[in-house]
C-alpha cells in the first residue's frame, strides 16, 4: 500500500478550454421519415464549454450544479472513461505516478459491482492486472483495503448483494484504490445512500484522503455534501462554469446569482437570514440552450444585455471567479 508524501501546493489535474459535443443518433422512427422525405433532426447537444480548471495535489475540488448541467460528463473525461471534443485533461505526473492514475467512484455501487463476482476478486483483480500484487497474495492485498475501507475483510468470498448499500460503496471506493490511484472522481457517490450512511461515507473520504494524500473532484447535486468535503468550489450550468473559489468564500459571498439560488436552497440553519430569490424555473434544454448567459431566463436580476451577451469567468477577488455581467458591480 503505498501511504503517499505530505499534499504539495502543485495542480496534479489542469483542465484546459475543454469541450464535449454528442451529435444525436437518429432513432428508429426518425430515420423511417427521413426515407419518406422528412430529414431527421441532428441537433447536437454542447454537454460542455470552454471549461478551464486546475485541482492541486492533495486538495478536493467540488464540483456542483442540478441534474444534467455536464458535470458527470466532465467526471468522465478527468476519469478517461470519455474523450473531449477539444480542448486538453493533463495530470502531472512530477514525482511519483500513481499506477492507477485517476479512478471513477459512481453513484450507483450495485450497478458498478459485478453481481456474479465476489468481493475479493472485484477489489483484487484489477491490481494483479496492473503487477501491485500477485494472484496467491491477492486476499492478503485486498484485505488491506478492505480494512481501510472500513468493510470486515473475513467477508471477501461474499457477493455484492450480500451487502447493505453504504458497504457496498465502501466496496466500490476499495476497488478504486486497490490500484494505487492519486486521484479519485467521485460522481454523486453518496447520492444514493441514507443521510446517515451518507455522513459516514463522506467522513470515509476525508480520513483516506488524510492517510493516501488522495486529491479528489467530488461531484454533487447538493452543495451541502460539496461544502462539507470541498476546498474548493466549481458551481456549473448547462455546460459552463459560472463561480469558482475557495468554499469558505464562496458559500459566504456567493457572487452568482445560480450559486446564491444553489445556497438559497441548502436545508442549512444560517444565522444570517438569507434575502435571496429561491430558483425558478427548469433548467433549460441542453438542445436548445438560451442565448447570452444561459441562466438568463431563470435569474432574477437579468438585464437586456444577458439575453445576448455571453458573460466570460472574471476575478471578483482572490481565488474567485465568476461569469455574470453584474458580479464586480455589486457588493
Ligand atoms: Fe443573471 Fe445576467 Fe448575471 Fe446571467 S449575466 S447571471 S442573467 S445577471
Amino acid at each position: 500500500m503505498n501511504v503517499h508524501s505530505p499534499a504539495e501546493q502543485t495542480d496534479l489535474l489542469s483542465i484546459d478550454a475543454l469541450s464535449k459535443r454528442f451529435e444525436r443518433q437518429p432513432g428508429l422512427i426518425a430515420r423511417a421519415g427521413a426515407l419518406v422525405g422528412h430529414p431527421p433532426d441532428r441537433r447536437a447537444v454542447q454537454a460542455l464549454s470552454d471549461i478551464t480548471l486546475s485541482v492541486r495535489r492533495g486538495e478536493v475540488m467540488g464540483l456542483v450544479g442540478e441534474s444534467g448541467c455536464g458535470k458527470s460528463t466532465l467526471g468522465r473525461i478527468v476519469a478517461g472513461i470519455t474523450t473531449p471534443s477539444s480542448g486538453a485533461v493533463r495530470f502531472s505526473r512530477s514525482g511519483r505516478a500513481a499506477p492507477g492514475g485517476a479512478q471513477m467512484i459512481f453513484q450507483d455501487p450495485f450497478a458498478s459491482l459485478n453481481p456474479r463476482k465476489r468481493v475479493r476478486d472485484i477489489i483484487g483483480e484489477a491490481p494483479v492486472f496492473h503487477g501491485l500484487t500477485t494472484r496467491r497474495e491477492m486476499t492478503a492485498y485486498v484485505a488491506r483495503y478492505m480494512e481501510l475501507c472500513g468493510i470486515d475483510p473475513e467477508l471477501q468470498d461474499r457477493f455484492p448483494h450480500q451487502f447493505s448499500g453504504g458497504q457496498r460503496q465502501r466496496i466500490g471506493i476499495a476497488r478504486a484504490l486497490a490500484v494505487e490511484p492519486d486521484f479519485l472522481v467521485c460522481d454523486e457517490c453518496v447520492a444514493s445512500l441514507d443521510v446517515s450512511i451518507q455522513a459516514q461515507v463522506l467522513n470515509l473520504f476525508m480520513e483516506l484522503r488524510e492517510k493516501l494524500n488522495l486529491t479528489y473532484l467530488f461531484i454533487s447535486h447538493d452543495l451541502s455534501v460539496i461544502e462539507h468535503i470541498s476546498d474548493r468550489i466549481a458551481v456549473m450550468y448547462l455546460g459552463r462554469i459560472v463561480e469558482t473559489g475557495p468554499t469558505e468564500e464562496l458559500v459566504r459571498n456567493p457572487r452568482h446569482p445560480y450559486t446564491r439560488a444553489l445556497l438559497d436552497e441548502m436545508p442549512v440553519v444560517s444565522a444570517a437570514p438569507r434575502a435571496f430569490q429561491p430558483i425558478r424555473g427548469e433548467i433549460p434544454s441542453p438542445l436548445s440552450p438560451p442565448p447570452g448567459c444561459h441562466f438568463h431566463p431563470r435569474c432574477p436580476r437579468a438585464e437586456a444585455i444577458c439575453t445576448t451577451n455571453q458573460p466570460g469567468l472574471a476575478s471578483v477577488g482572490p481565488q474567485h471567479r465568476c461569469a455574470c455581467h453584474f458580479a464586480t458591480t455589486e457588493s
